[in-house]
């Protein structure tokens, strides 16, 4: 039975080690026959392939000839002994290269040592002891495969070092020693031979904005939280200014998991990294750091004053998603050129921080009037239309200004504050700049919290729809109703169109409102003209996102089916400024919902850029005059004379004209005198809830004395 399981054992070992071993080959070198078959039975016998020499001199050009893994030297030989041979073999041969064990009759001290300082790795004794002897070659055998894998793994490392642009560093977490390879140094300025050995040598050169990011980043790693270290960040350089660095690492970790060592690259990307590849503009990275430096700069000169310009440009989204990004890239580029000659200014920076976001730093002003000035020459360099692919590309720009205050700490408190006075500039028509206030700071935060509760808003039944009567003021009766959207909240309370249409523009969710409401109204149109026994007319506004959406056209038609809304019933409302945006597009998918049936009205008339020659081509059968335009009608000439003009102009083009927030007898008389047939306004009717609306379609409208007599001679 012991037998047995002795056997097994010595199987099991000569598999394993013949597996391990099959590319092993061993000189014996021994003038005795015997000691020679002896070793030789042995060594075969665990897989090993074996040569023998029966002298030192072949052994020598046997070796020189051929590949050995080691050498098994007999040290008592006649003419060349042992030692001799040995050291005659490391004349060709390194010990790493190839591993002498000397066989010995004696373990005598002095012969021991004379064997390794003839350049043998160790030593076995006569009579050989079979296990032994085999785990000291094994142990030979493993160390020189382990150097050799070293070795090549070093040589490798050094080519790639040598080849490579970037720096490497090499941390070993137990001694706390940091590696930094010479291209590291230099990288940064200083000599190679700099003597840089800790991680603080290391970290007190890191941009101080960027040093927790660092830390916070290795730590991550370090614990196993992150696949692997990667981060931007900005190094001092010997001559005293930043580089932007990428910096790469990868932990060792021992069995359990922890980080032993921690090696990795640096390169060196501030040229890359400052200019936007796009547009070559400097990006945000470089545009923040100048901002930074013009605030280092104030605290030593608290006279200077700076100004960052936040410019947003009205349409980008549009082109990118209606004719691809090849346009869009396009249009950037065009757009970055005319920034660039509008700020025409040496102490200026004009980045691209991202998307379609552009920021200008001013950074010598005198006072705010020169920011003035800039904005107004880039509002003006922007708003000429732009030829992209052939086409012609409308767009309207907006700013938002702030200056150097004890308010902003960084660069990046300065681009917020700058971005949200661009919001206000952006949501006023009549403005197209605007100075940042402190209240915009906490208007946008509520902004962020009104878009989160308006996603909600559909899911839980707090939009609703209004409608206000359109009226017919030469016969006084209600001729159609405006579906205007409502939304309550339990937290806003009852947030105004003017607040939430723009919100839900930005964040997309007008898509899903703009159905709810022409479904809602076509359902409410359909009930209307029952009750009526007539056609009224029902009109939804279409905002831009609307308009670009590729469904609109598809969604129309399904929703008038699906309601049975007669044919001509709906119309919709699209205004000036979005259908300048892209003329072209705009009238095929107007002249497409024209033709299966609805009316397109355009809205807000007057307010926008208007071109004549696109007014023609646009398949319209109505204009709706601005309020803004009716309300100030008798305070301004220009008003009064603008009123005239879209009533006569409309009259040319052969369309209906509505005069829209007529809230006085005084307006109503003179918009009958001009020649307008429909008024809509708070002196006829606010909107009202669907239930109210059926009892306005049957009411006869009194109007002003004097209008009903006018309409009457009229008639
Ligand atoms: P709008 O299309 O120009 O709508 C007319 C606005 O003028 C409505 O404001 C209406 O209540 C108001 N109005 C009418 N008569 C008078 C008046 O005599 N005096 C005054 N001061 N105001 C009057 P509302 O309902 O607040 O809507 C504001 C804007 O919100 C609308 O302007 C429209 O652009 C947008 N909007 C409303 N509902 C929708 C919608 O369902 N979809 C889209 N895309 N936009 C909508
Ligand atoms: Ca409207
Ligand atoms: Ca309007």
């Amino acid at each position: 039975m012991v037998n047995l399981v002795n056997n097994l054992a010595v199987q099991h070992r000569k598999g394993l080690l013949k597996a391990g071993r099959a590319d092993a080959r061993i000189l014996i070198v021994d003038d005795e026959v015997i000691n020679r078959m002896v070793l030789s039975r042995m060594l075969r016998q665990r897989g090993f392939e074996v040569v023998e020499a029966d002298n030192g001199r072949s052994a020598i050009k046997l070796l020189i000839n051929e590949n050995f893994d080691l050498v098994l030297l007999d040290l008592a030989m006649p003419m060349l002994d042992g030692l001799q041979t040995s050291r005659l073999l490391r004349q060709v041969r390194t010990k790493m290269q190839l591993p002498v064990i000397i066989v010995t009759a004696s373990d005598e001290r002095e012969c021991v040592i004379e064997a390794f300082r003839s350049g043998a790795n160790d030593y076995i004794t006569k009579p050989i002891d079979q296990e032994i002897a085999i785990a000291r070659i094994e142990s030979q055998l493993q160390l020189k495969r382990a150097q050799e894998a070293l070795r090549e793994s070093e040589e490798r490392y050094a080519l790639a070092a040598q080849g490579s642009n970037d720096g490497l560093w090499d941390w070993n977490l137990y001694t706390g020693s940091v590696y930094f390879s010479q291209r590291w140094k230099t990288m940064l300025g200083l000599s190679p031979n700099e003597k840089l050995d800790t991680m603080s040598d290391w970290l007190e050169r890191v941009h101080a904005d960027d040093l927790l990011r660092v830390r916070n980043g290795l730590t991550a790693h370090l614990r196993g939280e992150t696949q692997h270290f990667e981060t931007e960040l900005r190094m001092l350089h010997a001559n005293n200014g930043y580089r932007w660095m990428l910096c790469r690492g990868l932990a060792v970790r021992n069995e359990l998991g922890k980080a032993v060592r921690i090696a990795g690259s640096l390169s060196d990307i501030t040229e890359g990294n400052v200019a936007d590849a796009l547009t070559s503009l400097p990006n945000r990275l470089l545009f923040v750091d100048r901002l930074q430096r013009c605030l280092d700069q104030c605290r030593r000169y608290p006279n200077r004053r700076f100004a960052v310009l936040y410019l947003d440009v009205d349409g980008f989204k549009l082109i990118n998603d209606t004719y691809g990004h090849q346009t869009g890239d396009a249009f950037l580029i065009e757009m970055s050129r005319r920034l660039e000659s509008a700020v025409r200014n040496s102490d200026s920076v004009v980045a691209r921080l991202g998307g379609d976001e552009f920021a200008v730093l001013l950074e010598n002003i005198r006072s705010e009037l020169d920011a003035t000035t800039v904005a107004e020459r880039v509002i003006d360099a922007m708003a000429t239309p732009f030829h992209i692919g052939g086409r012609e590309v409308v767009t309207r720009a907006s700013i938002g200004i702030t200056t150097n205050s004890e308010r902003c700490e960084t660069a990046d408190m300065l681009i917020r504050e700058a971005d949200s006075a661009m919001y206000f500039a952006k949501s006023n028509t009549h403005v197209r700049y605007k100075f940042f206030e402190p209240c915009m700071m906490e208007e946008s935060a509520a902004r962020l919290e009104m878009t989160s509760e308006l996603r909600k808003a559909l899911a839980l039944n707090e939009l609703t729809v209004q409608y206000q009567p359109i009226v017919d003021i030469q016969i006084g009766v209600t001729a159609g109703f405006e579906a205007l959207a409502r939304w309550t909240n339990s937290r806003f309370g009852s947030v105004p169109p003017s607040e939430f249409i723009p919100l839900a523009e930005e964040s997309g969710l007008i898509v899903d409102i703009g159905s709810f409401v022409m479904q809602t109204a076509c359902t409410q149109a359909v009930d209307l003209c029952a009750q009526g026994n007539r056609t009224i007319m029902m009109s939804v506004n279409v905002s831009p996102r609307q308009i670009i959406s590729d469904a609109l056209v598809e969604n129309v038609q399904t929703t008038v089916q699906s309601s049975s809304l007669p044919y001509g019933c709906l119309k919709l409302e699209v205004t000036e400024t979005t259908v300048m945006q892209d003329p072209d597009t705009s009238i095929q998918l107007l002249t497409a919902l024209r033709d299966s049936g609805v009316a397109i009205g355009l809205d807000d008339f007057g307010t926008g850029y208007s071109s004549l020659a696109y007014l023609h081509r646009l398949p319209l059968s109505v204009l709706k005059i601005d309020r803004s335009f009716v309300v100030d009608m008798f305070n301004s000439q220009e008003n009064l004379a603008i009123v005239e003009t879209i009533i006569k102009l409309a009259d040319s083009l052969k369309l209906d004209v509505i005069a829209e927030g007529v809230e006085n007898a005084e307006q109503l008389i003179h918009l009958q005198k001009l020649g307008c047939k429909y008024v809509q306004g708070y002196y006829f009717c606010k909107p009202v809830k669907a239930t109210e609306a059926t009892e306005l379609l049957h009411r006869n409208w009194t109007l002003p004395a004097s209008l009903s007599t006018t309409g009457f001679l009229a008639d």
